[in-house]
């Protein structure tokens, strides 16, 4: 088996300069993500609040935490004063909540919007409607203290390239409306968080600009005894 360092260096070397390794560590203990950051990682993701802030208590201060799973707004306030960027807004409730928040703690914190793109049911996000129609709204406008960076999405499992391929083109779409149409004077708005462990080559090929790989990097995980 590699060590994470020699999976992250196999894993780099594929990635274009403009696109960022976020190194999903959810379930993974301390000591293997401190593998990582003492070779070179900063950017690591997290699907749990509480895990994320028992990490982030106990680790370098230095590491960007990307908060990648879906967020109860009642657990908002946990994360508001350290989270790096939200990849999984996928409701304008929760995007109220995050500002509320973030003003508490005297931040603006980069946000994500998830786009369901997927064939399966169960994956959270909006639609293209259902976006337009927040991104109009005045009750949007008026929020001062969140930063809507890109996009977030994830294709459907499946063994088919084309339909993967599709999915994401489809993401990269959404972004060049939405950019073209609310944030062409906004530098900010410019990522597109797509790809995975199984298919981050092919999110490459269609656009991304992060990939969040980690059983690649960590090894498979084991739910039944780490969560
Ligand atoms: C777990 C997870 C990943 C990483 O999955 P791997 O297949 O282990 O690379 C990426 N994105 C999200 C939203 C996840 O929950």
């Amino acid at each position: 088996m590699m060590s994470v360092a020699g999976n992250l260096d196999q894993i780099k070397v594929s990635l274009p300069g403009n696109v960022l390794l976020v190194a999903v560590s959810k379930t993974k203990p301390e000591e293997l993500l401190m593998e990582a950051y003492v070779h070179g990682q900063r950017a690591f993701g997290e699907n749990k609040v509480q895990e994320m802030a028992r990490k982030y208590e106990a680790l370098p201060k230095d590491i960007d935490w990307h908060f990648i799973g879906h967020l109860q707004t009642n657990k908002v306030k946990y994360l508001a004063p350290f989270v790096h960027l939200i990849h999984s807004v996928d409701s304008f409730k929760l995007l109220k909540t995050i500002d509320s928040e973030a003003k508490k703690v005297n931040r603006i914190i980069p946000c994500l919007l998830q786009f369901h793109i997927a064939e399966e049911e169960t994956k959270f996000g909006f639609s293209m409607e259902e976006a337009v129609d927040m991104l109009n709204s005045e009750a949007f406008k008026s929020l001062e203290h969140i930063r809507i960076s890109g996009l977030m999405g994830m294709a459907t499992y499946t063994n088919s390239e084309e339909q993967i391929r599709k999915e994401f083109a489809c993401l990269r779409s959404y972004f060049d409306q939405l950019k073209n149409a609310y944030f062409n004077l906004h530098a900010d708005f410019k990522e597109i968080s797509m790809g995975m462990s199984g298919d981050y080559l092919l999110a490459i090929d269609e656009g991304s600009t992060m990939v969040r790989i980690g059983s690649t990097i960590f090894g498979e995980r084991n739910y039944i005894s780490s969560t």
